[in-house]
């Protein structure tokens, strides 16, 4: 330790030390190192190692800079925390093609899918090398379902049964997971694995400790403890859909399992800009069986579980003759119709122990945050459209940050320039705060240019889906410069000062606004009533 302190060191994102843990303990076996370039390029290609193993997702370590960082040479990796890690022994530093990797692991280059988006911030670089782990990752929750592989395959040796029916998770459990994991576990006589994924999952996801306090009550009451295990998995997840099914069934082998539970749509993200899903419901399943012989992993596929009523029971949705009744609430659903209005979750979807973990994690969503970003051109119309919403949601007794562009430069964000790095880092900043009142379930409103849709993107993916509203305050370049509240175009015009938005410096229009203004026919209350309309619809505020 005291070497590697003397090292330069690179500072890991969280999805590195997620990654890092499960290269150190085996979980990515046959990997045992952030990949290098000839297995990098081959996995994003073939999904195979350069040895030909098979491995459909790249597991690489993104840096920004290389100063310090020397073929041959150690370098220490530290957590965000700063803590010492690991060392590796730098054998190669890479460039890589975003575009490329995005293209080809995710089949998309829409930054609507999370890690298209995540990947604008990684560095130019990867770097690859043997590791040596000095101390795995420390994780203070729930310590008594965290264990390695090898600890894992020893509990289920104990379990005694030859099967082992592993099921992957990023969501609560409701009766019909319930239902599908224990019909798998009793298919093949095997022990269940409940193996939740607890790294970093889709953005927007129901956080973990709500899931895994109820996953925990779950198999406390309603599970064979005879042939059931819970444990959790630190995977930071891809949501590469297909890709991230077969490499959800490798790990799953490294754990001692020989089946996984494969339902449709596995490991998929939302919708892309289109609102088309980005991958096929079945293609998971497709994709795994055909790989299923050489991994050496099983995959039991099932269809919707659906409830049929008259029968108490559930069932495939295939196996339900047309003329019976069924019903299915989908998590959005259960979310948006049930949790947001305060009605409690019916009990054939959820059992009363996961209902109520629920229902403390969502409150009704007129006590919940959101997040109103307004963008637009300079003198456009942004602040003072801000501050009459500002005030109009105080007058309906909710606590409101208001978060503006111009203010923020003056203290959070001051120095930066208007280059587009110093642009993006005041946007991200503002992005940043604003995710945090969201999560304390305040209103916030963000009047800031934030010229790039990219940027906003980021922004949309730190405050959640659902609680953030893009509004375009749409005044046309002539109306903005006619006003020009802070002189800028004229200085623009007259080349005092450069990079000014709309002159010479980009501004991309929201492809997907919520809410359109235009504030040549309505007036900052109109606007701003529209906005508030917006938020009644939208369930945000009590009429
Ligand atoms: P931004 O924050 O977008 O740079 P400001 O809100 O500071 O813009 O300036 C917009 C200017 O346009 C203000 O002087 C405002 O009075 C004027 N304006 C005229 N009509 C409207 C409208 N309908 N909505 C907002 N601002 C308007
Ligand atoms: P951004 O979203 O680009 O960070 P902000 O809303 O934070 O924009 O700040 C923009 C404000 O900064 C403008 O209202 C304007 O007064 C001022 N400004 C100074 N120079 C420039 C420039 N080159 N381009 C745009 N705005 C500028």
């Amino acid at each position: 330790i005291a070497r590697a302190n003397q090292l330069s060191s690179v500072r890991l994102s969280p999805r590195s030390v997620c990654d890092l843990e499960l290269l150190a303990t085996g979980g990515f076996s046959p990997l045992d190192r952030f990949m290098g370039r000839c297995d990098y390029l081959r996995v994003i290609g073939e999904m195979r190692l350069a040895d030909g193993a098979i491995f459909p997702i790249p597991v690489t370590l993104p840096v920004g800079e290389t100063d310090g960082l020397q073929i041959g040479r150690e370098v220490a990796l530290r957590s965000p925390k700063n803590e010492l890690l690991a060392v590796m022994l730098v054998e190669e530093i890479y460039e890589w093609d975003r575009m490329q990797e995005a293209a080809e692991v995710y089949r998309t280059t829409d930054s609507r899918h999370p890690l298209v988006a995540e990947m604008a911030s990684w560095g130019r670089f990867y770097i690859s090398g043997p590791l040596r782990v000095l101390s795995l990752p420390k994780h203070y929750d729930f310590p008594e379902l965290r264990h390695t592989p090898q600890q894992v395959r020893a509990l289920l040796v104990r379990l005694g049964r030859a099967n082992v029916v592993a099921f992957q998770t990023r969501n609560p459990m409701h009766r019909a997971h319930e239902e599908l994991t224990r019909r798998a576990a009793q298919a093949v006589d095997g022990t269940l694995l409940i193996h939740p994924s607890v790294g970093l999952t889709n953005p927007g996801d129901v956080d973990h400790y709500t899931r895994v306090r109820s996953y925990k009550a779950l198999v406390e009451r309603y599970y064979d403890p005879r042939r059931t295990l819970l444990s959790l998995l630190p995977l930071a997840m891809r949501m590469a859909g297909p890709r991230s099914a077969l490499w959800h069934a490798i790990i799953r082998r490294n754990y001692g399992a020989n089946y996984l539970i494969v339902g449709r749509d596995h490991a998929s993200p939302g919708r892309n800009a289109k609102g088309e899903p980005f991958y096929g419901p079945y293609e998971a399943q497709q994709l795994c069986s055909r790989f299923s012989e050489e991994i050496g992993v099983r995959i039991l596929c099932y269809a919707d579980m659906v409830y049929l009523p008259a029968e108490d029971r559930y069932e495939e949705r295939h196996r339900v003759p047309r003329s019976a009744k069924s019903l299915a609430l989908s998590g959005t659903e259960a979310r948006e119709r049930y949790l947001a209005c305060g009605r409690p979750l019916p009990a054939w979807f959820t059992r009363p122990e996961v209902m109520r973990e629920l229902a403390r994690a969502y409150p009704p969503k007129h006590q919940r945050g959101f997040c109103i970003w307004l963008t637009g051109l300079p003198s456009a119309g942004k602040s003072t459209i801000a501050d009459v919403i500002a005030v109009k949601l105080v007058e309906h007794g909710r606590r409101v940050t208001l978060l503006d562009g111009d203010v923020v430069r003056t203290h959070l964000s001051k120095g930066l320039d208007f280059s587009r790095e110093g642009r993006d880092t005041n946007v991200l900043r503002i992005g940043f705060v604003a995710s945090e009142v969201v999560r304390h379930n305040g209103a916030v409103i963000c009047a800031a240019i934030s010229p790039y849709q990219a940027t906003r993107d980021r922004v949309r993916l730190m405050i959640g889906e659902e609680s953030f509203i893009v509004v375009f305050v749409n005044t046309p370049l002539e109306v903005c410069e006619r006003r020009d509240v802070k002189g800028i175009y004229a200085r623009a015009r007259a080349s005092q000062i450069k990079g000014v938005t709309g002159i010479d410096a980009p501004y991309e229009p929201p492809a997907d606004p919520d809410l359109v203004l235009d504030t040549c026919q309505d007036s900052p209350e109109e606007c701003a009533q529209k906005v508030i309309e917006l938020l009644r619809e939208r369930g945000f505020l009590r009429n």
